[in-house]
């Protein structure tokens, strides 16, 4: 038999295979092709210097192992970067290293040239180093599987999370999308899942980041004339965890790119992990394609925990944080705070404090207090007319002015926001929310809507507007 580039490196795959983790050949041989066999240099292609740089760092030797025993001793490797270009440009470019400057072999037969002149990764993540290209996963240590309480709200997504974080992008969970209200653990999972792959696959770049970030990156990256660096970065995750992607509704650029960096990881068997406040049916301004793509995997919700999860949920948080309370107080508190995980902490919290600032016991009528404070603030906090209010006061005018039909532009933008946060805080329809802010139709809101989103991408003033006022609204 004719012996080929082709044929030399698949003997080479099948003593590696045997050699290693099915996982690892997966992720860093599978993408290689075989593309020249010249005496007994072989040439492989491989996606991305960084790609190249990893093999070399963990592989150099089973490599050597591999192609010494086809090629005998004189074996030389040559590696090809191919800078795949997935977005826009479809001629890639393919890369020869110049064999001459080689540094940092460990192996006189496997002949690895580096290239010092080989693009650099931008991207804030990055920590610059030697030769290890490094990666912030930007995880929180403190959300683990371990404190996320399982109940019959969360199985489902808790169970999924630790089946993909145990073989991330070898589920058919591929995306999981965890889904649900405000306040119900979806960033504390997303987190959890990635703080547990890092723990069992340390090698493994993981990068947690909210939709809202990865956007703004995005449109920075434009404006520096760098998307391919963005793009280039996101193709070189194994595990990328998108928290709250709803925030990509209208915002087509984005979600353009992020489709192409999705097919590439998907792909190439990388996970990902979305977090939404909705279901994929109910997001509005999302494309087609990508909300296709959404469906592919798992979609979890996480739904409001029961009276049982709730108390166990109270109990833990009170064990963790060393303090004991009797069990009529933590079951008035789980029975009266239901829709909202992160309220219900809250108001363990604030009477905690409470007992400890004034030197008060811990009695029923204090939680009773505290609950109603909670209770009531979660009602004003869903009211339109709350949002009217709150909308007013920071732009110092009345609520009557902002209602009314002036078009002086301080004042529409300040009932835009309103409408803008009464779609988002509330589950009134944009009919409703319109004719309660000054008798407006539901397609003005729409178009208040997408004038805020836009407004916040591309101008800083108006972003901070939107940033304060989300603040007072969200407490
Ligand atoms: P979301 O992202 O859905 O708005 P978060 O993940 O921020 O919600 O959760 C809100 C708070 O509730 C966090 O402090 C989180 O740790 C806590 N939490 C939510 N669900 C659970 C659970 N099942 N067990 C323990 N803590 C939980
Ligand atoms: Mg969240």
């Amino acid at each position: 038999m004719e012996i080929t580039a082709e044929s030399v490196w698949n003997n080479c795959l099948n003593f590696i295979k045997d050699n290693i983790q099915p996982q690892a050949y997966k992720t860093w041989f599978e993408p290689i092709q075989a593309v020249k066999l010249s005496g007994n240099a072989l040439s492989i292609q491989v996606p991305s210097k960084f790609f190249y740089e990893w093999l070399e760092e963990h592989y150099v030797k089973i490599l050597k192992v591999a192609l010494t025993k086809e090629l005998g001793k004189d074996a030389k490797l040559v590696y090809v970067i191919r800078m795949e270009n997935t977005y826009g440009n479809k001629q890639p470019f393919t890369e020869k290293i110049p064999s001459a400057n080689r540094t940092a072999v460990k192996s006189q037969e496997v002949d690895v040239p580096f290239n010092n002149k080989s693009p650099e990764l931008k991207n804030p993540f990055i920590i610059p180093g030697i030769r290890n290209v490094k990666i912030e996963s930007q995880l929180n240590p403190s959300y683990t599987f371990e404190n996320f309480l399982e109940g019959d709200s969360n199985r489902l997504a808790r169970n999924a999370g630790i089946a993909v974080a145990n073989k991330p992008g070898g589920t058919s969970f591929n995306p999981l999308l965890i889904f649900g209200g405000v306040g119900l653990g979806k960033t504390h999972l997303a987190h959890a899942i990635g703080v547990d792959i890092k723990d069992k696959y340390p090698e493994k770049t993981v990068l947690y980041i909210s939709a809202e970030k990865f956007t703004q990156q995005y449109i920075d990256s434009v404006k520096k004339n760098n998307r391919n660096d963005f793009i280039h970065f996101y193709q070189i995750i194994d595990v990328l965890i998108i928290d709250d992607v709803q925030f990509l509704s209208g915002k087509t650029g984005t979600q353009d790119v992020f489709f192409h960096i999705f097919n590439h990881l998907h792909q190439n068997g990388k996970q990902v992990v979305l977090t939404s406040d909705k279901a994929p049916v109910d997001m509005q301004d999302i494309e087609q394609r990508l909300l296709s793509r959404f469906k592919w995997g798992l979609s979890a919700e996480l739904q409001t925990p029961d009276f049982e999860t709730r108390v166990s949920i109270l109990k833990n948080k009170l064990y963790r944080d060393g303090v004991e309370m009797p069990d009529d107080i933590v079951e008035y508190v789980a029975k009266h705070i239901k829709t909202n995980v992160r309220e219900l902490e809250g108001a363990i919290i604030s009477l905690i404090a409470q007992s400890s600032f004034n030197k008060k016991e811990i009695t029923l009528n204090l939680a009773k207090d505290i609950v109603d404070k909670f209770v009531k603030n979660t009602k004003r906090e869903v009211s339109i007319d709350y949002i009217q209010k709150v909308v007013s006061d920071y732009f110092q005018m009345d609520v009557s002015t902002l209602q009314s039909k002036t078009r002086k532009r301080h004042i529409v933008q300040a009932r835009q926001l309103a409408m803008f946060f009464a779609k988002k805080y509330t589950k009134a329809s944009l009919a409703s929310i319109g004719s309660q802010i000054g008798q407006r139709d539901h397609a003005t809101v729409l178009h208040a809507c997408k004038t805020v989103d836009n407004l916040s991408s591309t101008d800083k003033q108006f972003r901070k507007y939107v940033e304060d006022l989300a603040k007072k609204l969200s407490l």
